[in-house]
């Protein structure tokens, strides 16, 4: 079975369609990016495979079970955001916490599930400090660990990495390939990044104007891109 299944994911906002039909299965330990051009609706995606949109159509399972309209934090999955979004007023152990908080987690268990993720990702020493005095190297590894905290099967990136410049973005690039491993994540990168796509991932999904252009591993999509949108948007010149 499957770890995460769409099934016929459709999302409209007004008449417009913009995650269009979508069927996509994913195995447990995948990293799949999402890779498409501004606009093509990666965004719309993770957001309906988290919980924070419904789709108009369609439905989302993991380990075979529905779970379309469970509330995100009733969900096995979490989502680093693309701004990182952090609570600006929250320290940073408050912020990595939070999502246990919800969860209803009893204060110690809190505490030492915080202190070991903030030293997973060595950032134990900053935890009173506030998101404003971290650089955005740091707080994008304090969304990663806020996202692992709660134990999740499925880690949802939205565009992780590109607000940080190329030194730490490959710091980051090999972070999340090592937690990803230690964790047995099955993980969705959603990047507009060929390179990156095809650096880190198992499986490629390109998408465009909300559909599945195609589906495939790094070397299948750049040495037989399908279409000539996907050999334009990998960079292949036929
Ligand atoms: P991507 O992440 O691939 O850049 P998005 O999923 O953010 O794309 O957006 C896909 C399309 O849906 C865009 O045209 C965007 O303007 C539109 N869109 C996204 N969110 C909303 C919303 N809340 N209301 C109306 N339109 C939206
Ligand atoms: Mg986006």
């Amino acid at each position: 079975m499957s770890k995460l299944t769409l099934d016929g994911l459709t999302k409209k906002f007004d008449d417009n369609v913009v995650v269009d039909n979508l069927n996509l299965s994913i195995e447990e330990g995948e990293f799949v990016s999402l890779l498409g051009p501004s606009g093509c609706g990666k965004s719309t995606t993770l957001r309906m495979i988290s919980g924070f949109i419904q789709p108009n159509q369609g439905e989302i399972s993991i380990d075979g079970q529905n779970i379309t309209k469970l509330p995100p934090n009733k969900r096995d999955t979490s989502l680093v955001f693309q701004n990182y979004a952090l609570f600006p007023h929250m320290t940073i152990a408050d912020n990595v916490g939070y999502g246990l908080k919800m969860r209803k987690v009893n204060k110690q268990e809190i505490e030492q599930r915080v202190n070991d993720m903030l030293k997973m990702v060595r950032l134990d020493h900053l935890k009173d400090r506030f998101p404003g005095q971290l650089s955005g190297g740091q707080q994008q590894r304090v969304a990663l660990a806020r996202a692992l905290v709660v134990n999740p099967s499925v880690l949802l990136l939205d565009e992780p990495l590109s607000n940080l410049d190329a030194k730490l973005r490959d710091e980051m690039r090999s972070e999340i390939l090592n937690l990803q491993l230690k964790f047995n994540l099955t993980c969705i990168f959603v990047t507009h990044d060929q390179e990156e796509a095809l650096v880190l991932s198992d499986k490629v999904v390109v998408m465009d104007s909300g559909h599945i252009r195609q589906i495939g591993t790094p070397r299948e999509i750049f040495d037989s891109p399908n279409s000539h949108f996907t050999a334009d948007f990998v960079g292949v010149r036929n």
